[in-house]
């Protein structure tokens, strides 16, 4: 019960596991959760497909959505853009879900510029050198990009205090349904919820009307 959908924004150095949560958040609570699939221009990884990680773009035809209007943020990140299309959160937002949003902390603070009800997740794993295991482990990036990645984790970590929630995750289990509480909690606020409220308390007006003697 509520008014319209609800804008969240999930971020976190890369490497600390914030696409693994935001993908059990999706399966395990289907009817609360949409997700937005950002644009890029960066190549797509093996096992990436078009549409479901991302909606992969020339530098061209991301210049013209910019230039169209078509996103609500965009940024550059390693020497690529991305951006969140603007017609599929629009539409969501219509609706009941929360639209959750992946992004990095440029983009992440456009959104709250634009909706400032937004609530700010930002992920971390517990230590700086759990972070570096999993950025090598992971095993699909060079060197230079781990490096590169590693530097934009120090300029992240400056931008973080702009954010609403610091979840550390060092149990995926745990770490799913903390954020899956907090939306809910974000979501249960009663200035979320004026015009449900009227309703209430007119139908309550009305039915004092009924029992009058
Ligand atoms: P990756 O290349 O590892 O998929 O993503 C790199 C970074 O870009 C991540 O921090 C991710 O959250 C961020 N990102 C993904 N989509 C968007 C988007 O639409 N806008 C912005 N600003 N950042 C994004």
């Amino acid at each position: 019960m509520r008014d319209m959908g609800f804008l969240v924004v999930l971020s976190g150095f890369a490497g600390s596991g914030k696409g693994t949560i935001m993908k059990e958040l999706l399966s395990r609570y289907p009817e609360e959760y949409a997700l937005s699939v950002s644009a890029t221009t960066r190549t797509p990884r093996p096992g990436e497909q078009e549409g479901r990680e991302y909606f992969f773009k020339t530098k061209e035809e991301f210049e013209r959505m910019i230039a169209g209007g078509e996103l609500l943020e965009y940024a550059c990140y390693v020497g690529n853009y991305y951006g969140t299309p603007r017609a599929y959160v629009e539409e969501q937002l219509a609706g009941s879900r929360s639209v959750i949003l992946e992004i990095e902390i440029q983009g992440a603070l456009q959104i709250r510029e634009k909706f400032p009800e937004t609530v700010l997740l930002f992920v971390t794993p517990p230590s700086a050198g759990v972070l570096r295991e999993r950025l090598i482990g992971r095993g699909t990036e060079t060197s230079e990009v781990v490096h590169s990645r590693l530097s934009r984790a120090v300029e992240e970590a400056d931008g973080c205090e702009a954010y609403d929630y610091l979840i550390i995750n060092d149990d995926l289990d745990a770490c799913v349904e903390e954020v899956h509480h907090i939306i809910r909690s974000e979501r249960s606020r009663m200035r979320h919820h004026l015009r449900e409220i009227e309703t209430i308390k007119n139908d309550l007006k009305e039915y004092v009307k009924g029992e009058q003697i």
